[in-house]
């Protein structure tokens, strides 16, 4: 089971196919934009109300670009999950330390944003695909699918 709800997943289908997933057209298609930035330390990512970007939702996504790619994506996919799970709790936005921690939000959003950034960016039938292509192991997978080798273990039910 995908924690992506059905309709957000109607909008994006054709992306989940796809490896690795355009994390910045699925952002595009949810009227989001997701731009890299130099944030404070110990700030991972945010997402903000902000008109400035004019994005059709009207939120915009900062990742820190100090930060690995595979984990600028990460970061920016979990910050969607946000948007997609909890945008009435988000408010004007919130601002993640380097554990994908919000100021604000639960243990438990955290760990929902979390499970939908891997539904996302290591999709189960796309997995499935590349395994029957010939890529079995995690390090294969993880390249291929633009992630950190621990974030492609766990998906695989590895122990870390
Ligand atoms: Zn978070």
């Amino acid at each position: 089971m995908t924690s992506i709800p059905a309709r957000i997943r109607a909008q994006i289908d054709d992306l989940l196919a796809v490896a690795p997933v355009d994390i910045d057209q699925v952002a595009t298609r949810l009227g989001l934009a997701i731009y890299e930035r130099s944030l404070p330390e110990g700030v991972s990512g945010m997402i903000e109300r902000s008109p400035t970007y004019e994005t059709e939702s009207g939120f915009v996504i900062f990742v820190d670009d100090g930060e690995a790619y595979v984990r600028q994506r990460f970061t920016a996919a979990h910050e969607i999950g946000h948007y997609v799970l909890h945008r009435d709790r988000i408010g004007e936005g919130v601002t993640e330390n380097y554990l994908l921690r919000s100021d604000r939000l639960s243990n438990w959003v955290e760990v929902q944003a979390n499970r939908f950034a891997a539904d996302l960016l290591m999709p189960l039938p796309l997995i499935e695909a590349l395994t029957k292509q010939g890529y079995t192991s995690v390090p294969e997978l993880a390249h291929k699918l633009q992630v950190s080798e621990i974030a492609m273990g766990i998906r695989l039910g590895h122990p870390t």
